[in-house]
């Protein structure tokens, strides 16, 4: 029993989740989140097919009020109406 083995050294960086920043509301500081979808109208005239298309950007909100952080609105072009 005096003969421990010596741990072996992992290949893969460990996350540490204690140290990582949690995302909460802006709005109510709620810290869980469901997957939700913005929908984009491209028009016939942007659509590399010529033809109108409906453009998925997946995005998430609050599951507690909706509010979607602000973060995820950019490059949406529905983060700035103010
Ligand atoms: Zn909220």
């Amino acid at each position: 029993m005096s003969n421990p083995k010596p741990m072996p050294p992992k290949a893969e960086v460990q996350l540490d989740l204690n140290e990582a920043d949690t995302i909460t509301c802006q709005e109510c500081g709620n810290a869980s989140f469901i997957q939700s979808f913005f929908l984009k109208k491209i028009s016939a005239l942007m659509s590399p097919t010529g033809k109108e298309a409906i453009v998925p950007v997946q995005v998430f909100s609050c599951g507690n009020c909706g509010t979607v952080p602000s973060k995820m609105l950019e490059g949406t072009g529905l983060g700035q109406e103010s």
